[in-house]
């Protein structure tokens, strides 16, 4: 007999990873798949970290390691909060785990008691809303609406602060729609979070490093507000690390030592290798992050150019991290004459089957009008996408 906890019951399955599932599944019968579904840089791991990986296997870097992280990582994540982001965590207010979404479900399971209300922002990223499931806290949404660039109002956040809620979760640059707040809005949150004793705020960074305009800003660093801040960053995106599954957390100490003994129960210090890789990122640049950034900004405008010509489509030009989310809601009603679309999930659909483009719906995100667009991949299949897309959409009437 097969039994399932509620637990698992009540978890969706990730909707990004599902649609990547689904196109590996497609191209590998033979489709001709262009992939806009996941987020991750197409770029290879430079070479400096790759050399240092091997060199790790040579020189037996095979035992368990500290379940938070080797202490010269966390020393030198450290001296990266220091130094680029203007936050002091000593390296004992550092955990590293196997990648940011591990980092905030460490953090959520070690704050959010059953009842307990956080605070998300829509569009989110689709991880952080099953994860509040899961630790039994209920998610509390604020809209935040294209018209405004996706950004929440400081009104709309005092307007669902209760006396049961107990964190927020604030990410920007933003997965999905790659909206950045500037230091005035985010000061204003942070203002909010001040006067609310014992609320706590994580701040997701890990788009830190792919942005376009304007100085990334930590909320950690507003000193106001420093000892209730939970800072989440990685090395996934920065450096074309995905796969290698690095992320980290600054915290303040009692919720980073919280985090170890959870870790200490439940994965032990992350693999071995990928820490002496991150470790070799973290130190040194050589230049291939810039590069990166310069390729996701030139894509971006691309991207945004095409899309643009679309009548259908509202397109909010993004400031950081690689996706677009254009509001698609003229389409829903319409037909192909063989497929209706109602919703955003027919046409990622539709669109899979007609174009043979996977993107993400924007269902998973809260935004039900909308469609996600991962632009990290090659500037010709971008442009051979958008043609498919914009073919595919002209024929709904
Ligand atoms: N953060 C990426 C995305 O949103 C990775 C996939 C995931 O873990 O959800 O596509």
């Amino acid at each position: 007999m097969e039994y399932l906890s509620d637990r698992i019951k009540a978890l969706s399955v990730s909707q990004t990873l599902a649609m990547a599932q689904k196109s590996r599944e497609l191209k590998a019968k033979g489709f001709d798949i262009i992939s806009l579904s996941l987020g991750e840089p197409d770029f290879n791991t430079p070479d400096y970290i790759k050399e240092a990986a091997k060199k790790a296997i040579d020189d037996n870097y095979s035992k368990y390691p500290p379940v938070p992280g080797y202490n010269d990582l966390r020393e030198a994540i450290s001296k990266k909060f220091r130094e680029e982001n203007g936050i002091n965590y000593s390296p004992d207010q550092i955990v590293v785990s196997a990648g940011g979404k591990h980092s905030i479900i460490n953090v959520i399971l070690t704050i959010i008691n059953p009842g307990d209300e956080v605070i998300l922002f829509a569009p989110y990223w689709v991880s952080y809303l099953d994860q509040i499931i899961l630790a039994g806290g209920k998610p509390v949404i604020i809209e935040a609406k294209l018209e405004n660039d996706f950004k929440v109002k400081p009104e709309q956040l005092e307007a669902v602060i209760t006396g049961k809620t107990r964190l927020i979760i604030f990410n920007s640059p933003s997965n999905p729609t790659g909206m950045v707040y500037s230091r005035e809005e985010m000061e204003k949150i942070a203002r909010i979070v001040q006067k609310h004793e014992g609320l706590l705020i994580l701040s997701d960074e890990i788009y830190e490093h792919i942005l376009f305009e304007g100085e990334h800003i930590s909320m950690a660093s507003f000193e106001f507000i420093y000892d209730r801040v939970i800072t989440v960053n990685g090395v996934s995106k920065g450096y074309a690390m995905t796969g290698w599954r690095i992320g980290y957390i600054g915290a303040p100490l009692w919720i980073a030592r919280a985090c170890d003994k959870l870790q200490g129960q439940f994965t032990s210090g992350v693999c071995s290798i990928a820490q002496r890789a991150a470790l070799a990122a973290i130190r040194s640049n050589d230049g291939s992050r810039k590069m990166m950034r310069d390729a996701f900004l030139r894509r971006r405008d691309l991207v945004c150019g095409l899309l643009k010509e679309i009548k259908g489509m509202k397109v909010r030009v993004p400031q950081g991290a690689f996706y677009i989310m254009p509001d698609i809601s003229s389409y829903f009603g319409k037909s192909d004459g063989e497929i209706k679309i109602n919703n955003s999930e027919d046409l990622t659909l539709y669109l899979l089957d007609k174009a043979q483009v996977a993107l993400v719906g924007g269902d998973a995100f809260g935004a039900p009008r909308c469609i996600r667009i991962s632009y990290a991949t090659s500037d010709d299949l971008l442009v051979e996408a958008v043609k498919r897309i914009r073919a595919a959409l002209e024929r709904l009437r």
